[in-house]
């Protein structure tokens, strides 16, 4: 079966045609600056070299119409469209297939999420409508995590002011923890029980995962809590909040762009949201660039911790995203700070660079740790075909 994934924000839209039952990518682009000047469509062919199409694209629907001629291009059929959805809030325990009320309550949770679940909702209508032929399946990020126990979900807000606004923990990269869960399944031949999921990418969450059910997760009502990210602050004192207005003069605006966009591991480095260019600064000796380091590490070992005693133990670790796969020195600065409780990781397997998932965990060690490729297109994909069988 063949499955169109489709992953719209505000000004892009990125793509996939693939195929479910052996993996194989066809294609894959991503349309970017739709609505602003200067847009355009990378795309590429089966791995092969990166193409750029400049095209004008005032809009989703227009992006979506380039995105088919593409796809038709190709010459091969697409059974599914399969759609990510940011948040879908109080409503989806799973993946849906779409009708009238679906959409519906896409946009209905969407001031929870108002930069991506708008657009996301009407990139699904805009495919309904030029292409009614086809099936389309919403994918919510956060419906991995709708059935955690209450004590992980709840927050100790009042009651009334929780149930009116609907605020609770919702979680996030629940598409991307439900394939890691997977593929460390397959890998220890169904060995694991409680694993501690680590998306570590420029958004970055864990995930407590107990026999393939998330009972606990770092990321709350946004996508703004848990652990240092690129550009965000993660938790921090609530009050804070507050002291910046009050005291210092920020409006609510300015402290919404300051804790997504001006935190993080920009903030605290000085150099660059980026990690590898923290990396670099740091081992030219850069004080700043160290501080980030550590500290990610600190709060990312810290929550690991916190992902544990959700489960009461945990016997694996997995890294996964762009940090959590690429960077030997997060995942070694991690585990060294777990030391202390047996975990230990093998240098010269943590060296290694591969797409394959595979084990850096030192034979000694007390917690098995793997490096997890995420693939959250395919685990998409996967939900199109079981839905729309
Ligand atoms: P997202 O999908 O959330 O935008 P990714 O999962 O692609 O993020 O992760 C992007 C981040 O991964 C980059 O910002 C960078 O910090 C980090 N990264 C990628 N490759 C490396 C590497 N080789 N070493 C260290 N960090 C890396």
């Amino acid at each position: 079966m063949n499955v169109l994934v489709i992953n719209a924000g505000s000004s892009s839209l990125k793509y996939q045609l693939l195929d479910v039952d052996t993996g194989e990518v066809f294609a894959k682009g991503n349309c970017e600056r739709i609505g602003i000047d200067g847009s355009f469509i990378g795309h590429q062919e089966r791995g092969g070299e990166k193409e750029r199409l400049v095209v004008d694209l005032p809009d989703h629907k227009t992006a979506v119409k380039h995105v088919f001629e593409i796809i038709d291009g190709l010459g091969l059929p697409v059974d599914g469209i399969g759609h990510r959805v940011v948040q879908g809030g109080w409503y989806f325990p799973e993946s849906a297939v779409v009708d009238d009320e679906v959409l519906a309550k896409v946009r209905e949770v969407a001031p929870l999420a108002p930069l991506h679940n708008y657009a996301e909702a009407d990139v699904v209508e805009i495919c309904r409508e030029l292409y009614p032929s086809l099936g389309n399946v919403i994918v919510p990020d956060t419906a991995f995590h709708y059935n955690m126990p209450e004590r992980a979900w709840r927050y100790a807000l009042p009651r009334d002011v929780v149930d009116s606004l609907h605020i609770r923990k919702y979680g996030a990269h629940g598409t991307s923890h439900r394939f890691i869960w997977r593929a460390v399944q397959e890998f220890t031949d169904g060995a694991c029980h409680k694993l501690v999921s680590c998306h570590l990418g420029s958004g970055a969450s864990l995930c407590a995962v107990e026999d393939g059910h998330s009972v606990e997760t770092t990321m709350g009502l946004t996508p703004l809590d848990g652990l240092i990210m690129g550009t965000r602050c993660g938790t921090l004192d609530p009050a804070t909040v507050f002291y910046l207005q009050r005291e210092g003069g920020y409006t609510v605006d300015e402290v919404d762009t300051m804790m997504n966009k001006q935190s993080g591991l920009l903030a605290l480095s000085g150099i660059s949201s980026d990690s590898r260019d923290i990396e670099e600064a740091a081992a030219k000796g850069d004080e700043k660039a160290e501080v980030a380091l550590d500290m990610f590490a600190y709060r990312s070992a810290q929550l690991i911790l916190e992902m544990a005693e959700a489960m009461e133990g945990f016997d694996t670790i997995a890294f996964s995203a762009g940090i959590g796969e690429n960077s030997d020195d997060a995942r070694a600065r991690i585990c060294a700070k777990l030391g202390w409780m047996g975990v230990r990781i093998d240098d010269a397997k943590n060296a290694v660079r591969s797409d394959e998932v595979r084990e850096i965990s030192a034979a000694d060690s007390a917690i098995r740790v793997l490096v997890v490729p995420t693939n959250e297109e395919l685990m998409i994909a996967l939900d199109v075909q079981e839905k729309l069988a």
